[in-house]
């Protein structure tokens, strides 16, 4: 039996990467994830043209092919990111978690440092959090501007937030172990890279089974008090 088997350690060397949507508000509020999906799709349209039905498979088709549905606009229709995100994070258009306390009092049980880490621009995920109330626990938003627009699963997007660790001092510059890195995400294509590179991988998701390689499974955020070891 390996250490992880027992749990995961919430002590000070830990630091806890979510990711925002579908990770830090769950499955049971996929309708803010689907606001932006329509929002998303009407970009689409505007872009390519054609119907609205014929721009969401697009989008759909973009998303499995490239990453993301922007890797694939930028690859295919040169669009420019921040055009991207000024029309599809206009609040009016969307819809937001609601106020979370039970997973502010979890977040902040945890011990170390505590950080988002998204596929989206950071303004979606700031005002997400906002709606929860849960901005106090979150330390800052390491998003696709400063992935240089090549999210996960690339694995340029993990080697640049490990810098981005190293420079804030919350990792250490020489660490070749970085098991105290625990990435939280529902998408199993995005831990993957992690796994390789010895992070501690959670996967938030109710619908699929975990492969044996994932550390911890977990249905919903809350879940992970019960994957907690405190030492006394
Ligand atoms: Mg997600």
């Amino acid at each position: 039996m390996s250490a992880l088997d027992i749990g995961i350690k919430n002590d000070a060397s830990k630091i806890w990467l979510f990711d925002y949507d579908l990770t830090l508000y769950g499955e049971e509020e996929r309708f803010v994830l689907n606001s932006l999906d329509h929002r998303i799709a009407e970009f689409v349209q505007k872009t390519v043209g054609g119907t609205f039905e014929s721009a969401t498979e697009i989008r759909k088709d973009y998303l499995h092919r490239f990453g993301t549905t922007l890797s694939g606009l930028m690859a295919m229709n040169g669009t420019a990111p921040d055009d991207f995100f000024d029309f599809i994070h206009e609040p009016e258009y969307l819809i937001y978690p609601k106020v979370a306390p039970e997973k502010l009092e979890l977040l902040k049980s945890l011990v170390g440092h505590r950080f988002v880490f998204t596929n989206g621009r950071g303004d979606w995920s700031r005002a997400g959090m906002a709606h929860m109330q849960l901005d106090s626990a979150i330390e800052d938003v390491f998003d696709l501007k400063l992935m240089d627009w090549e999210g996960k699963p690339h694995v340029s997007a993990y080697d640049k937030i490990e810098k981005w660790l190293v420079a804030r001092g919350v990792l250490a510059q020489e660490s070749s172990e970085k098991s105290q890195i625990v990435l939280l995400e529902d998408s199993l294509r995005n831990l993957e890279p992690a796994h390789e590179r010895g992070w501690t991988t959670v996967l938030v998701n109710p619908n699929i089974q975990a492969p044996s390689w994932v550390d911890f499974h977990i249905p919903h955020l809350l879940n992970l008090k019960e994957k907690l070891v405190t030492n006394h």
